[in-house]
């Protein structure tokens, strides 16, 4: 039996806390019962908005429709060769959670990208990424409930067509599934790190004081970093980076840094990556506020809110914020995060 609640507030269900209540809303912990409420919405015409942590989703006033907040849980090794393993993850569980928990067994990998709101399903939604690791570095396959054949079924990491912020979930077939596990290729070897990035790899310097740099310090750097220059959600509303980096080609990046030597850019394929923080920050947006929303004083990137704030007044500060960086520097900024509905 489906017992759908109405008109629940879900300002504490998604982290820029914006005042928003669902037409209906229920938990999923099983997938079964995900099976029966995508029939239900079905065979009803409702519009299903699965629901993680509500970490990058901009939500209107009213959801239409159905809300389903997903609850799977279960964690569990399946394979293991040697110093190699895999392990399947059940998509209602929280993200940060599983990176502790391997991390207490000795299973290494996901260690960069600590800290990361969310739940384990929404994460390759956007490919999730920091410090130089992609979550399709360490995906083996997702299983997923598709809702157009009603079927589950394991996608590969290849299926799922991974890259930049992005996935055959976020924008080739967007909602067409129903994440429930992800399989990680982890292992219990301790050398494998990636310390590409300076500041990560002076933090785990000065943690190791001149000892080896382990897994273990690559965790409490990343979660320090990221605590000296984030905004936490339970204190003040954000999504995390409201734009993604901009790609362009060499010949706008040779224009663009001979205009602006300070520009940060890296090199990234066939073209280079932008800092899209630093492009917000030279447009003189750090800091600033527009009603209740603003742009956060530590890193431009993100956009806040600080009280009561909505959909309208984030979409008018972006766009402003769009408009400046494209006048001055003539690049595009795509925003990250989804608007729903
Ligand atoms: P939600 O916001 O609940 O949902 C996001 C999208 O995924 C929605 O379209 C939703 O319908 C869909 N979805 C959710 N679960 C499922 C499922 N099981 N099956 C199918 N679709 C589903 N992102 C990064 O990539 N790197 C970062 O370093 C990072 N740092 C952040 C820091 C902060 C402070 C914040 C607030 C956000 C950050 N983010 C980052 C963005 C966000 O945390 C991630 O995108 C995260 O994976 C979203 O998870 P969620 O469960 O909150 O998803
Ligand atoms: P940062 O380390 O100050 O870096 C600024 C920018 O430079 C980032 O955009 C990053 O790209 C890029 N960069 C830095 N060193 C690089 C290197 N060695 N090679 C390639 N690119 C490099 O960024 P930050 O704001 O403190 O965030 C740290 C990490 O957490 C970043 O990876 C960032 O993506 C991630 N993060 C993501 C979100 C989100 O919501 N998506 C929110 C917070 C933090 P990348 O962004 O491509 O890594």
């Amino acid at each position: 039996m489906l017992t759908l609640q109405k008109d629940y507030p879900l300002k504490s269900l998604n982290t820029f806390g914006f005042d928003t209540v669902a037409e209906n809303f229920i938990e999923i912990e099983s997938r079964d019962r995900l099976v029966a409420l995508v029939n239900y919405c079905q065979s009803n015409h409702f519009p299903l908005l699965v629901l993680g942590g509500g970490s990058n989703l901009i939500l209107s006033d009213q959801i239409p429709g159905v809300v389903a907040r997903m609850q799977i849980k279960g964690v569990e090794v399946i394979s293991e060769q040697g110093d190699q393993l895999q392990l399947k993850v059940a998509a209602g569980e929280n993200w940060h959670d599983i990176v502790v928990y391997a991390m207490s067994q000795g299973f290494f990998g996901l260690e960069n990208l600590a800290l990361i709101p969310g739940t384990v399903g929404a994460a390759p939604m956007q490919n999730i990424g920091a410090y130089g690791v992609e979550l399709k570095d360490r995906v083996a396959w997702v299983d997923v409930l598709d809702t157009q054949t009603h079927q589950l079924l394991s996608l590969s990491s290849f299926d799922c067509q991974f890259s930049y912020r992005d996935s055959v979930f976020k924008s080739v077939e967007p909602g067409r599934y129903i994440i429930t596990d992800v399989v990680f290729n982890l292992t219990r070897d301790a050398t494998q790190l990636n310390l590409e990035y300076l500041a990560l790899k002076d933090t785990c310097e000065s943690l190791a004081k001149g000892l080896s740099i382990t897994p273990y310090h690559v965790f409490d750097a990343v979660c320090q970093l990221r605590r000296q220059k984030l905004p936490d959600p339970a204190v003040i509303g954000n999504v995390g980076s409201f734009f993604k980096n901009p790609r362009v080609c060499v010949a706008e990046y040779e224009r663009l840094k001979a205009e602006f030597p300070a520009l940060v850019g890296f090199a990234d394929g066939d073209g280079y990556k932008l800092a899209a923080g630093w492009l917000i920050e030279a447009c003189g947006w750090k800091g600033k506020q527009l009603n209740a929303v603003g742009v956060y004083e530590k890193q431009a990137l993100v956009l806040v809110n600080r009280g009561k704030g909505d959909r309208q007044q984030i979409e008018t500060l972006a766009e402003q914020i769009r408009e400046s960086v494209q006048q001055r520097f003539g690049v595009l900024l795509e925003v990250e995060p989804r608007f729903y509905p």
